[in-house]
């Protein structure tokens, strides 16, 4: 299949051609059919799968038919609404690289920064609106913007927003656009409340099941390093002697990590920065930018940062700690490998780290290969002498509390690292609620109802 299989508009196939998209990913050959004809979505798809091009392509077409019959170009007609500010981003970029040749303007709104420049696009009018929960519900409540105009709603990484705790957030935005509209909804996973929400807000929608995860998991190259702890710095140093290693994505478990990891580095000559909830907005998106632009090697991230981080061409990802999780393990390494390209992760593993690489490799059905010939190998009769002191969880593996819109200009607030964090964990609390986790939809076939 091609993207000529879709009676796409000449505008639209050429800005495609631009970003080098050449064939359809399974996401959007079964995703742009269907909403170029009105239809709701129910999309079980995570990000890596290509799914904002597979809604944003038929937005982008609907609106420029829209335009052929002299609607007004300055009320907003699309709301998509996603979690994290680093998505709500990237959703922006990508409705101007495929949006490039056509006049529909977008604007992203999001909190922890001033509303200033957001109320400003607002008020020079706009057709698409990308937002986070808190930010819109802000703004609506000051007037600034009305929903009353909709007519696709697009709900992003609906399982993140439970997992945040912005479902009741979400509930409010439901309740002022129209129901007469056409909603595509996404979500990486299907625990039971989010079925519920999703049934009660689409109509007859068309299911699309893609499962990158195993997929992606295997076209990566992986490796573990057995080191102890106060060698991960040093065996860190001596991998990245390898230049073949353009970019790098360092996760450690908690942002004082990622800010220590940060100083070793610098201290020997190797450009990198940080990005963790501690960080301001824009240190944040500046230190991905720098990223991106190569202007450093290293982006040293924590989790909470994971999500929203898509590099293309990230030739490497490297767990300084194993994570907790599995599920983490798999998006961490998921940052490298995308869209089909190879990537490289490596794992370092402590000896008290080997239980959590048991569940990993559970997770993911196959062994890692152990990197025995390297400078920092863990002395083998290296014993547990101390419970491990874990991080607490992410925000996303957090139990669900009442929901924290984000109002404030503070940077979000990440967790002290001296907290058990497996048994409130997302893997424990899908599996008491019979919850499927994202690794279960590994085997799940791509099918169309
Ligand atoms: P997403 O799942 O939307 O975050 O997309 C993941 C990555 O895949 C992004 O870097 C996109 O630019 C890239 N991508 C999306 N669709 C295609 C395609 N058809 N061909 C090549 N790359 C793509």
């Amino acid at each position: 299949m091609t993207f000529d299989d879709f009676s796409l508009i000449e505008p639209i196939k050429s800005a495609l051609a631009t970003e080098g998209y050449n064939t359809p990913t399974p996401i959007q050959s079964e995703a742009i059919p269907v909403a170029l004809k009105g239809r709701d979505i129910l999309g079980c798809a995570q990000t890596g799968t290509g799914k904002t091009a597979a809604f944003a392509i038929p937005i982008l077409q609907l609106l420029n038919q829209q335009h052929q019959s002299g609607v007004d170009r300055k009320t907003i007609k699309v709301l998509i609404v996603t979690p994290t500010r680093e998505l709500a981003i990237q959703i922006g970029d990508s409705f101007t690289a495929y949006g490039r040749n056509l006049n529909i303007k977008h604007t992203v709104i999001f909190g922890g920064v001033p509303q200033n420049a957001q109320v400003n696009a607002l008020q020079r009018g706009v057709e698409i609106l990308i937002a986070t929960p808190g930010r819109l519900l802000d703004l609506m409540n000051q007037k600034y913007i009305t929903l009353k105009n909709i007519n696709i709603l697009v709900l992003d990484e609906a399982d993140r927003m439970l997992d945040m705790g912005f479902i009741h957030d979400v509930k409010k935005i439901l309740a002022a656009v129209p129901q007469k509209r056409q909603t595509l909804f996404f979500s990486a996973t299907m625990p039971p409340e989010i079925v519920k929400l999703s049934s009660s807000i689409l109509h007859q929608p068309v299911k699309i099941e893609v499962t990158p995860q195993s997929s992606t998991v295997d076209i990566i190259e992986q490796s573990v390093y057995f080191v102890a702890k106060a060698d991960k710095p040093s065996l860190l140093m001596h991998i990245l002697k390898d230049q073949s290693l353009e970019t790098v994505l360092v996760f450690t478990r908690t942002k004082h990590g990622a800010d220590k990891v940060v100083r070793i580095l610098n201290k020997g000559n190797i450009k990198a920065e940080a990005i963790h909830g501690n960080k301001t907005q824009n240190n944040r998106q500046r230190a991905l930018n720098n990223f991106k632009s190569k202007a450093i090697r290293v982006l040293v991230a924590s989790d909470i940062a994971a999500r929203g981080i898509d590099i293309e061409e990230l030739s490497c990802v490297i767990n300084l700690d194993t994570p907790n999780i599995p599920e983490t393990y798999v998006h961490r390494i998921g940052r490298t490998g995308r869209a089909g390209a190879e990537g490289i992760a490596m794992s370092f593993c402590d000896v008290d780290e080997k239980p959590y690489l048991k569940d990993i490799e559970k997770l993911i059905g196959k062994k890692i290969p152990v990197v025995t010939n390297q400078p920092f190998p863990l002395d083998p009769n290296a014993k547990i002498v101390r419970p491990e002191k874990q991080a607490r969880p992410e925000r996303s593996q957090r139990p669900e509390r009442k929901p924290r819109p984000e109002r404030s200009p503070k940077p979000q607030q990440e967790m002290k690292s001296t907290h058990e964090s497996r048994p409130s964990g997302e893997h424990n609390r899908n599996q008491q609620h019979g919850f499927r986790s994202r690794s279960d939809n590994r085997n799940v076939q791509r099918k169309t109802k």
